[in-house]
């Protein structure tokens, strides 16, 4: 017997061709996703502006699926890390951030990573699976559905297990359904996707969707950043830095890297010179993130004074660098701390 679809992985077009191949109006599909993603039905049954043969039909050719929502575990500072557990057993993992006024949702693309970035814990752990666009959109739903913060959700950054563009095409479906008026509503200004780099999928994203992009960048040469990150090898600073001047950026916004400060490793005014000079004419902002420990990790957090002296050289140079402080640092739910395992003490998850 061959496994059910979940409709939640169809895009608004796939439920549209579904629904003409069964003779039926093509605004149904329309009205599916609104039940799917804003009421939030969880069977066919309960979408009341169907008829019922047609409701009988969608049942037996799909099923209706979310990600299960595991636990939850708060940190001191409030951030909350939500361990979801897919249809197989897989445990992912997304973290709610809180801002003055509302929420950030950082979710995961993939199980795993197999990027290797030395300084993540996600990384060191190798790839299970790419997520299915029903297992990325359904972090989102279950959060907005089953905690208090979730309706106060404003944006949302594809920045926590795995790598976004490796899992291409699942992200960019996921993304339409966020961002569609049937699916989830929210603006693409909204919604940001991470990378350490892969760059013609960059240059692919550019021309498939327009979304805010964070590049982690985390060294100022090829040499120690292909040290750090093995995509470099395949994708050097060169090559990466032309696929982001080529991006359309929603409403001339601007470019977000990510520099993670390692102790004596990428830490220096020096660096922070080259740096400077390197993103030289890019339309851009710099997050500092000092190194977020994890169990075994080879590097170490700067001091606060290598932190303060190297954004000073950016700022001198008139970048934007904005010193990112580290949520959830103590449940291991800040940047490269994901694992999918569950650390500290439990919320239980509510029903
Ligand atoms: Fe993967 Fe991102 Fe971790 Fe690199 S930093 S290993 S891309 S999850």
């Amino acid at each position: 017997m061959t496994k059910m679809q979940n409709i939640r992985d169809l895009s608004l077009a796939e439920i549209e061709a579904v629904i003409a191949g069964l003779g039926k109006e093509k605004y149904r599909a329309r009205q599916i996703m609104k039940w799917l993603y804003q009421t939030g039905a969880t069977s066919f049954a309960q979408m009341s502006t169907l008829a019922r043969e047609l409701c009988a039909r969608l049942e037996e050719l799909f099923i209706i699926a979310e990600p299960a929502l595991d636990r939850i575990q708060t940190s001191a500072d409030g951030t909350r890390k939500i361990l979801f557990r897919l249809g197989d057993g897989l445990a992912v993992e997304s973290v709610l951030i809180p801002g003055r006024n509302h929420w950030t949702a950082c979710l995961s693309t993939q199980a795993g990573c197999a990027m290797g970035c030395r300084f993540c814990l996600t990384g060191q752990n190798g790839l299970k699976r790419n997520l299915l666009p029903s297992e990325i959109t359904g972090q989102m739903t279950m959060l907005r559905r089953h905690t208090p913060e979730g309706p106060q959700i404003r944006n949302i950054v594809l920045m926590g297990m795995g790598e976004p563009l490796a899992n291409y095409d699942h992200t960019v479906k996921a993304i339409r359904i966020l961002t569609s008026d049937y699916g989830l509503g929210f603006s693409s200004r909204k919604i940001t996707v991470s990378t350490c780099g892969l760059a013609p999928q960059i240059v692919r994203l550019g021309e498939d969707i327009c979304v805010n992009l964070a590049i982690s960048l985390n060294a100022p040469d090829d040499e120690r950043r292909s040290n750090l990150m093995p995509v470099n090898r395949k994708y050097p600073l060169a090559t990466l830095l032309q696929a982001c001047r080529d991006y359309p950026m929603p409403g001339r916004r601007m470019l977000t890297f990510e520099y993670i400060l390692m102790a004596g490793v990428n830490d220096s005014p020096e660096d922070a010179e080259r740096v400077s000079r390197l993103l030289k004419g890019l339309h851009c902002k710099l997050n500092l993130i000092a190194f977020n420990e994890f169990p075994g990790a080879p590097f170490k957090p700067p001091s606060p004074e290598a932190v303060s002296a190297f954004q000073q050289v950016l700022l001198d140079h008139h970048y934007t660098a904005i010193l990112r402080a580290s949520h959830g640092r103590d449940i291991l739910a800040a940047c490269g701390q994901l694992s999918g395992e569950a650390v500290g003490k439990d919320t239980p998850a509510p029903t």
